[in-house]
């Protein structure tokens, strides 16, 4: 099925967005509520998307990531070369690793 193209959206707190889904939410509140759902023991400064992926991934904290391979981790959708980086050394710091 073909998407229409993005179209700009406002949210109820006045953020502005483009959407290219009929999905309403504002991509500004949703990392926010991300962020407070999800920070776990992340690094602060990985992005929303990159949290988003780890939560649909059901990667509820770090430890949780040694069940994975680089590879596996980089491959999920939003977890961009920045965010390996700042996981793997967020990973280094407890002494924990990625899967071999
Ligand atoms: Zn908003």
């Amino acid at each position: 099925m073909q998407k229409p193209k993005g179209t700009l959206k406002i949210c109820s707190r006045g953020h502005r967005f483009y959407k290219s889904s009929d999905c309403p939410v504002c991509p500004q509140c949703w990392s926010g509520y991300y962020r407070t759902k999800n920070q776990s023991d992340f690094p602060p400064k990985l992005a929303a998307p990159a949290l988003r992926a780890l939560a649909n991934a059901k990667l509820a904290n770090l430890r949780a990531l040694t069940k994975l391979t680089e590879a596996e981790l980089a491959a999920l959708h939003g977890i961009g070369p920045r965010a390996m980086v700042l996981l793997k050394q967020a990973l280094k710091a407890k002494k924990l690793q990625l899967k071999k």
